[in-house]
């Protein structure tokens, strides 16, 4: 295993970023998170929103400069799309092509578009990623903490030559630079972010939890203690794992939790569900889940939404939401949908 290089810092040249002029192409949760980010640590960023949407009302009531895509584009030195992947290629084909320049820096947060080639940049863009290792909101939180978030950085296409001290830079003014900021390619943050979320963190943990809140349920225990024990305890025990390992969890733990864990998980989690997730993987690295997935929202993702509002109606989402209001009230949250 190579070691790995972590750029902090004071290995980062934070000034180059300060000249450039920065189009951030929406103003969701990436958008809001890095955005806001850049204009505190004084770059010169303006918002490229549809005009008179949402995003453009949100973005003003921040007092932030908005324009439409193409006029952001236009300005710009740097043009980092903050859009939903499923709509980039077309908003990109439309709006941003026609106004990109030689020299200009075409950025993403995430390599999909490009790596599955949905997205073709034309010659003499230098194509690079930042790429947060968190939520907008958390990106926004923790940089406001005086922290900041590790991320990702790729350089797919480099004309000018100093496109790694771009990502870098630009990636040190949303607050990365504190965290720690690790180079990758979009090959590889794309396959392994993809399956990351699809087997651990929100395909796996959504249908381990479901699933176990239903085998209490179904064998005539409370939903509110079901929930207690396969959802609302997960937090707890993530937390002890995020900082001291899987080693410290089993520290803090029973004798009796962490001999059940070895004994029993290992036959919910097993060598069958290794080949499922190989499996999985497969269709990640092959673009047949990629494919898949553009193919469900060009044609009007009506699976989608009804796979959506079956999970909303799951009766952990009631049980859920009772208990939270009961335990959680006053607690300031990150996300408030009117403001971000
Ligand atoms: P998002 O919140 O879903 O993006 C919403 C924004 O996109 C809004 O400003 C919305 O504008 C705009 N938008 C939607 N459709 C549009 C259209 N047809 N034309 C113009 N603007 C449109 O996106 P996101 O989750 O931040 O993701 C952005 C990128 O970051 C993606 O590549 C994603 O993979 C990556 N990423 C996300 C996260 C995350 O935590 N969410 C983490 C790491 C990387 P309106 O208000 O006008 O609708
Ligand atoms: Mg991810």
């Amino acid at each position: 295993m190579e070691s790995l290089k972590i750029y902090t810092d004071n290995l980062i040249d934070k000034e180059i970023i300060k000249s450039k002029r920065i189009a951030v192409i929406g103003f969701g949760s990436q958008g809001y998170g890095q955005g806001m980010n850049l204009v505190d640590s004084g770059c010169n960023v303006v918002f490229g929103v549809r005009l008179g949407g949402k995003s453009d009302v949100k973005a003003k009531d921040y007092g932030l400069k908005t324009a439409s895509i193409e006029d952001a584009v236009k300005w710009s030195d740097i043009v980092q799309i903050l859009i939903p992947d499923e709509i980039q290629a077309k908003v990109y084909k439309e709006q941003i092509e026609p106004y990109m320049k030689k020299g200009q820096y075409l950025m993403f947060s995430h390599g999909f578009n490009i790596h599955y080639g949905f997205i073709k940049p034309i010659d003499g863009v230098n194509v690079i990623m930042v790429a947060p290792k968190a939520p907008g909101h958390t990106v926004r939180s923790e940089y406001l903490a005086g922290k900041g978030v590790p991320s990702l950085i790729a350089v797919e296409k480099d004309f000018s030559g100093d496109s790694k001290q771009i990502a870098l830079s630009y990636a040190s003014a949303i607050g990365s630079g504190r965290a720690g900021v690790i180079e990758t390619t979009f090959r590889e943050e794309t396959e392994t972010d993809l399956f990351g979320e699809q087997a651990v963190l929100c395909g796996g943990c959504d249908y381990l939890i479901k699933t176990a809140f239903e085998t209490l349920v179904e064998a005539g225990y409370s939903p509110y203690m079901a929930y207690f024990e396969v959802c609302h305890e997960l937090k707890l025990i993530v937390d002890l794992i995020d900082e001291g390992g899987i080693e410290d969890m089993h520290y803090s733990v029973s004798n009796n939790a962490e001999y059940g864990d070895y004994t029993r998980g290992c036959q919910i989690i097993n060598s069958e569900t290794k080949l499922r997730m190989k499996n999985i993987l497969s269709q990640i690295q092959d673009g047949s889940y990629a494919k898949e997935f553009m193919n469900e929202f060009s044609s009007g993702s009506e699976n989608f939404k009804k796979l959506r509002k079956e999970s909303e109606k799951h009766l952990i989402e009631k049980v859920g939401s009772e208990i939270r209001r009961l335990f959680k009230w006053g607690k300031s949250k990150l996300i408030d949908k009117t403001k971000n």
